[in-house]
């Protein structure tokens, strides 16, 4: 299975809690002990892809800051590569910062700036490649940007679970997928925030193991294998990388 990751990912570029020193090192880290992962180095998305999702001013604000340009023009590449990976037909994880969920076209919020996730969807679309995409996003908090740029885009499904508990919240991701039907691919907003020992205390590891799996299963059901997965928060900084990695167990 494909991480990609690139070494300005380390970087601190803003003063946010997803931009922190020391927030990477320990999930490459982690994903470094097994030898079933393949590192990939992205590029940098251009200015025609940011375009896609972004209005010129946005994208004209955020390069008013150009260290923090650069990386998110490369967390967006990162969000490209993992796509079309995925649509090879090979399961990739983008482990990519800053996370995108929260940026809309015109603004963004919550530690995201170009959203990672409707660039690289919009893109295999500008190509022809995908016509559907399904999104499920379990971050703790409700991707609203993926949901302005995408959400009235004919084709495009997004999940966003809100049950209370571990039980309901598996339970409402497996309903929901079981009727959902056929895609041309199937994609994660991944956060790990809603995991019991940060911000929400709702999910455990094996959780993330399991999410991975319905994903693994609803994609070679209905999407020709097709998946991929781009992190968005998770904030406890310990564990992050077990969760990371017990996600792409089930998902690989
Ligand atoms: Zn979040």
């Amino acid at each position: 299975m494909n991480i990609i990751f690139h070494e300005a990912f380390y970087g601190v570029y803003a003063g946010d809690p997803a931009a922190a020193a020391g927030r990477m090192e320990p999930i490459i880290r982690e994903l470094k002990k097994y030898p079933h992962y393949t590192f990939i180095t992205p590029e940098p998305a251009g200015h025609e892809d940011l375009q896609r999702a972004h209005s010129d001013t946005h994208i004209k604000t955020i390069k008013g800051s150009p260290t923090l340009y650069n990386v998110a023009a490369l967390a967006a590449g990162g969000a490209i590569k993992a796509a079309e990976l995925a649509f090879a037909g090979e399961p990739s994880f983008g482990c990519i910062r800053p996370p995108g969920h929260h940026a809309s076209g015109t603004s963004c919020w919550g530690f995201c700036f170009f959203n990672n996730m409707a660039v690289s969807l919009l893109k295999l679309m500008a190509q022809g490649k995908i016509q559907s995409a399904f999104i499920l996003d379990f971050d703790l908090h409700r991707g609203d940007g993926n949901i302005n740029i995408l959400g009235d885009h004919e084709g495009i499904r997004i999940l966003n679970p809100s049950s209370g508990n571990e039980k309901d919240y598996l339970l409402e991701i497996a309903s929901v997928l079981e009727k959902a039907g056929d895609f041309d691919i199937i994609a994660a907003s991944a956060g790990f925030d809603e995991y019991v020992d940060d911000w929400g205390g709702k999910l455990t590891t094996g959780a993330y193991r399991e999410i991975g799996a319905m994903m693994k299963a609803f994609s070679e059901e209905y999407c020709q294998g097709r998946r991929y997965a781009l992190l968005e928060g998770g904030y406890n900084y310990n564990d992050l990388g077990i969760n990371i990695h017990a996600f792409c167990e089930g998902f690989r």
